[in-house]
């Protein structure tokens, strides 16, 4: 086996049967020896790395290209407990243990302008009761850095069958298997037309890093702290060096009237809520100001003959309940699985990957669904007044944790919220009613843009 050593750099500009624009271009590429790994894998994120590592482990060639350069800018800061297993298997939790916030619970904001604290030692059938908040750059790069350094993810080895070609710069590849976790870029997605805007849920975000603002008091000082304002909700997560994340997820019809001035935008809206206001008191910006528009899509494929997509790149619905890192994570130690298997029989490839995708579209779909009711007035009254009858409030905590994909006793739990759902909602009816209008008309309303800027700390 060849010592792994992953492209850097490289953006990856045509794939999928490519017709070679001009000349140049086209002698470029025959001039380019082919290179032919077992897997090559798109994007050096949580997905990418995660996925990379273990099928390099396993032995199999592996190409990781990442179009950036780490370290860099990226949003995605807050851990789940359900991260932390993925990490062990990793080997590096004691790594992110060291560049990381301690996270034991989350917060939400409750009717006597307080919040409730859900602490992860409560969740049912808990795998882990803790978390970590951590600058991305920092993260991804240490990621990367152990795919690098790790297991043979291999730069420069191939397996040819000829199904799938890719190109990155003049350099041709042409993998066994292609694994594309180019997040929100959405390699395969865009080049085949099969992304779709989420029918169901649309927001945006705007976002900084700040310097003294006024973290939670002693125990609560980890907490990500979550606040309802009139147009979406909006974050405060404490990062090591004093740095809190704060951000605004807003309706997109909301964020339109910014106009321009953004950051006097994101003030606006973060200080409309008096806590976050007295807490910013005096608060200093230590980054630029972001924006993301309309991010929730999905894709109407998740694979094709020796390809899939992982993470992002297959579906990002909203950093509500910070559960993308995860999301990304997971779905790529189950892809590297299937990955595996269907290398090793590749006749049964088809029947893995819809296993696959079956097991991770059910706890996808757990999230999706609270997800979708989070800003609705019933959601909004169960979270300000949780109450644990029957361990539902438990598996609510275990669902905050990430532990939606075959814990038995929790996905119960949650079919029992859903109709203490419905009650209320009934119960409550006229506001119900409106905030369901308001959640439709939202996803018409398009905020174009994706306004990520460098040099965050
Ligand atoms: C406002 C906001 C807040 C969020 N907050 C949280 C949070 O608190 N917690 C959480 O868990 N998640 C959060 N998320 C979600 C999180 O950012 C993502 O779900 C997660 O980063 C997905 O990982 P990924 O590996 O799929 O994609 P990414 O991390 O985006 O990695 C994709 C990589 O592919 C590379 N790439 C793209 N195209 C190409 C190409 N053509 N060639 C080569 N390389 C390429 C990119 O440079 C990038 O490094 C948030 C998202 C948003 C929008």
């Amino acid at each position: 086996m060849t010592n792994a050593v992953p492209d850097t750099g490289v953006a990856i500009d045509s794939a999928i049967n490519p017709a070679w624009t001009n000349r140049a271009q086209a002698q470029a590429v025959a001039r380019a020896a082919v290179e032919t790994p077992d897997v090559l894998v798109i994007g050096g994120g949580a997905a990418g790395t995660t996925a990379a590592t273990p099928l390099a482990r396993k032995g199999w060639r592996v190409t990781l290209l990442e179009k950036g350069r780490h370290p860099r800018f990226h949003i995605g800061e807050s851990l789940l407990p359900m991260n932390m297993p993925i990490l062990e298997r990793l080997g590096v939790l004691e790594q992110v243990r060291a560049i990381g916030v301690l996270k034991l619970v989350a917060d939400f904001p409750n009717d006597d302008g307080h919040y409730n604290v859900f602490s992860f030692k409560r969740a049912l059938n808990a795998k882990s009761d803790f978390a970590f908040h951590v600058k991305r750059e920092e993260f991804d790069q240490m990621l990367f850095e152990h795919a690098r350094e790790g297991v043979h993810v291999d730069q420069i080895a191939f397996a040819d069958d000829g199904a799938i070609t890719v190109q990155a710069g003049a350099q041709r590849y042409q993998p066994r298997y292609l694994l594309d976790a180019s997040g929100r870029d959405a390699f395969i997605g865009s080049k085949l037309g099969i992304k779709r805007r989420n029918a169901r849920h649309a927001s945006a975000a705007v976002f900084s890093h700040f310097r003294s603002v006024r973290r939670r008091e002693c125990a609560d000082a980890g907490n990500t702290s979550i606040y309802r304002h009139g147009h979406g909700w909006a974050w405060l997560i404490p990062l090591r060096d004093d740095v809190i994340s704060a951000g605004a997820v807003c309706f997109p019809d909301y964020l339109k009237q910014r106009k321009g001035e953004t950051e006097a935008f994101l003030l606006r809206t973060l200080e409309s809520v008096p806590e976050i206001a007295q807490r910013m008191q005096g608060a200093e910006r230590v980054a630029p100001v972001h924006v993301t528009g309309n991010y929730a899509c999905e894709y109407t494929r998740m694979h094709g003959r020796h390809w899939s997509l992982l993470g992002d790149a297959y579906a990002f619905v909203d950093p509500m309940f910070s559960s993308g890192v995860f999301l990304a994570m997971h779905s790529a130690e189950l892809g590297a699985n299937m990955v595996d298997a269907a290398l090793r029989q590749p006749a049964r490839e088809p029947r893995l990957q819809r296993a696959f995708e079956k097991c991770f579209n059910r706890g996808l779909g757990e999230f999706k669904w609270f997800i979708y009711r989070f800003t609705s007035p019933t959601m909004k009254h169960l979270f300000a007044n949780p109450k644990d009858v029957l361990q539902v409030e438990s598996a609510v905590v275990s669902m905050l944790a990430g532990n939606v994909f075959d814990s038995r006793p929790v996905l119960h739990r949650l079919r029992l919220f859903r109709a203490i759902y419905a009650l209320t909602a009934l119960g409550m009816a006229p506001a119900a009613f409106r905030g369901w209008l308001r959640r439709r008309r939202q996803v018409r309303v398009q905020v174009q843009g994706d306004t990520l800027q460098p040099g965050n700390p």
